[in-house]
């Protein structure tokens, strides 16, 4: 079996909310992101999984919550991966900065090599974020029945930042393990890439001198899920990773994608999906994330799972303006 170099960049990223409808809101309302599906926790069927992206939901432009209601903040800090980075097209920051404005919400121009124009801004549990004007943006499809005009939409993942405590084991499980190439690097921020299209592929290590662990509920990452190809690859890349010595968990069915789950020396759980099949396995396309979806499992028991959980609106869909 050939093992593939690298994994393909992002798959998803997964993040801790408090309430389910004001993280809907914000996700579909404001950031304009299209609800790819609303089913709930597999390890615990109490609680949502929200999952928002693109049309269909492809690898690169899952972001996913579980929402835990009255969850306190967590903590940002070493150990975690702090921002979520989105790509928009080049000509689009203007309108982002009007658009928040008008949200009222706070956001900072933020200066960085790597040619790269930054808007920070955090979502209602605090979660980091950034939207990152990208040459490669318009290479992708901004999801076009969202309130935010087609032309200015966010086009998935840029890249994400991990806070470590250390540099060198993260660094060299990224490149001598899962296939990242060092890109770059600008005061203590070092650059990765994994993948061809400057979509979803990049990782930024950041050592601060003295940060505290990071501590997960609302507003923290929960994992970061890099893409595999298939099944095949995804048992290399299983053997590869026990191969270092690191707990691997076995594979295991989420319905959208197959995973295995292990965490990096620096204490960021990671995730290795496969991109099939994807989320148009139990619902057309044009009703992706329309109504609670369970797996064939827990189907029996919906009618007590739907009565634990709050609950919720789902986006209403509003046509960009003309
Ligand atoms: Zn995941």
């Amino acid at each position: 079996m050939s093992q593939a170099e690298s994994v393909l960049g992002i798959h998803h990223v997964t993040a801790i909310a408090s309430d389910p409808q004001r993280n809907i809101d914000f996700y579909t309302g404001v950031l304009g992101l299209r609800m790819v599906k609303v089913t709930v926790n597999f390890d615990d069927p109490t609680t949502y999984h929200l999952y928002y992206g693109d049309e269909v939901g492809h690898p690169g432009t899952i972001l996913t919550f579980f929402p835990w209601p009255g969850a306190p903040r967590g903590r940002h800090g070493t150990g975690q991966l702090t921002v979520t980075s989105f790509s928009i097209p080049e000509g689009a920051v203007d309108y982002w900065k009007r658009h928040f404005r008008e949200h009222g919400i706070t956001f900072k121009e933020t200066d960085r090599k790597f040619d790269e124009q930054v808007l920070s801004f955090a979502d209602p549990d605090g979660l980091k974020l950034e939207l990152i004007a990208s040459p490669e943006a318009g290479s992708r499809e901004a999801w076009k029945d969202g309130p935010i005009p087609v032309e200015y939409g966010v086009r998935g993942f840029r890249g994400v930042t991990l806070l470590e405590e250390g540099y060198e084991r993260t660094a060299r499980l990224l490149s001598d393990t899962l296939g990242f190439r060092q890109v770059g690097e600008d005061d203590n921020r070092f650059r990765f890439e994994a993948g061809e299209d400057g979509l979803g592929t990049f990782v930024d290590v950041v050592c601060p001198p003295t940060v505290p662990r990071g501590l997960v509920s609302a507003g923290t990452i929960h994992h970061v899920a890099w893409r595999t190809a298939d099944d095949e690859q995804q048992r290399a890349w299983r053997t590869r990773i026990a191969g270092v010595g690191l707990d691997v968990t076995p594979v295991i069915d989420r319905k959208y994608f197959h995973s295995i789950y292990f965490r990096e020396p620096g204490g960021v759980l990671f995730e290795i999906a496969t991109d099939a099949p994807g989320f148009t396995v139990d619902e057309p396309v044009q009703e992706l994330g329309s109504a609670l979806v369970l797996p064939p499992w827990l189907e029996p028991l919906r009618n007590d799972i739907q009565k634990a959980l709050p609950p919720v609106r789902l986006a209403a869909v509003v046509r960009a303006a003309e």
